[in-house]
């Protein structure tokens, strides 16, 4: 057959490559930000999908890396599902073109696609309808992500849950992560004043506990990503880490709990060696659980015991300085802990969250 599936050069630079095989050079879609999409490429990775600013980070790249499990593999191994899908689109949409092209050759159809087979008294017409040709949908992506710059080889990457690793150099840049997770924090706390103003004080404080709640949770995250890894690191068996980690459940969501599970295992090292920032932080994670038990509800019974003092007048409205203060006090301890436990890990480029602006 003279003609070809594909038109060669286009706007995708169709290149023909053999008899039968085609190249497409297909660029992929960048986000508003510039950064383009990746997915780890070991199956049951979990958020398991990043982002990266090309042309930042190490240059002449051979090796990338999955910031949440550290797989490894050449660069095009991250191709996202959707990149995949997307690419496919397109090339399914133009073999659709060039096959009706052919179709129409072979069966020496008219532009109109039509072709008269026999004259005189019989009419006979043979007509081809082309059908619709399929649509390329662009990639979608989830919009709850974290930026951040690695301060090793300063690859501009995003992350969509807490990361350890850096996509582009591998480095340990857990400090960087969650630095990265508090922002958000820290940037729904900014955002405060605003809401209280649209929508009034209920939801104001509504947003002060939900932050607080949040900040409880990377604390405990963190922690039980690092004991996990300083155990395997010092030889515990997986099966081992497993029953450890069940029976700590969700005790570390309690500071003074941590207090004492860390170095339980984590070969003695403490959680942070001054205590009055660990009080501190403890009494603040503490005023969580009467919000959370009345799931935001005031709760008639519990101020009547607040009334009558029974609940020992313990303050329980938690403001926005003050959980802006423990989001500080949760990274000077979470990444003090980290370095100490990993001394190869890089500390973040910003020492203090109060310094980052998200
Ligand atoms: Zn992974
Ligand atoms: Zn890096």
């Amino acid at each position: 057959m003279s003609s070809e599936l594909f038109r060669q050069g286009g706007p995708h630079n169709v290149r023909r490559t053999g008899s039968e095989t085609y190249e497409f050079s297909i660029s992929v879609p960048k986000d508003q930000d510039g950064r383009t999409a990746r997915e780890c490429p070991g199956g049951g990775c979990s958020p398991g999908f990043f982002k990266i600013k090309c042309g930042t980070g190490v240059k002449n790249q051979t090796e990338a890396f999955c910031p949440y499990c550290r797989a490894s593999g050449k660069p095009s191994d991250f191709t996202t599902k959707e990149q995949v899908r997307y690419a496919r689109q397109i090339v399914e949409a133009q073999a659709h073109e060039g096959v009706e092209r052919m179709m129409k050759e072979a069966l020496g159809l008219d532009s109109q696609g039509r072709r008269q087979l026999v004259g005189g008294l019989l009419n006979v017409s043979i007509e081809m309808k082309p059908s619709s040709k399929p649509h390329v949908w662009r990639p979608w992506e989830t919009i709850l992500k974290r930026d951040l710059v690695c301060p090793r080889c300063e690859l501009d990457q995003s992350v969509y849950g807490l990361a350890v690793w850096c996509a582009d150099c591998g480095g340990d840049i857990f400090s960087t992560h969650i630095l990265g997770e508090l922002n958000v924090i820290r940037a729904m706390l900014a955002d405060v004043p605003r809401r209280r103003e649209l929508l009034g004080e209920r939801a104001a404080a509504k947003d002060v506990e939900n932050a607080l709640e949040d900040l409880v949770s990377v604390f405990e995250a963190v922690l039980k990503i690092d004991l996990q890894r300083f155990m395997r690191l010092h030889g515990v068996a997986d099966s081992e880490i497993e029953s450890k980690m069940r029976r700590i459940g969700s005790r570390m969501q309690s500071v003074s709990n941590a207090q004492a599970i860390v170095p339980d295992h984590c070969n003695g090292n403490q959680l942070f060696t001054d205590a009055n920032v660990l009080q501190k932080l403890d009494a603040v994670f503490q005023k969580r659980h009467p919000i959370t038990h009345n799931l935001g509800v005031i709760d008639r019974k519990y101020l009547e015991r607040v009334r009558s003092g029974e609940a020992e007048g313990r303050e329980v409205r938690v403001d926005q300085g003050e959980v802006e203060q423990a989001a500080e006090a949760v990274f000077l301890v979470l990444e003090d802990l980290h370095l100490r436990l990993f001394p190869d890990s890089v500390r973040a480029a910003v020492s203090s969250p109060a310094n980052a602006t998200p």
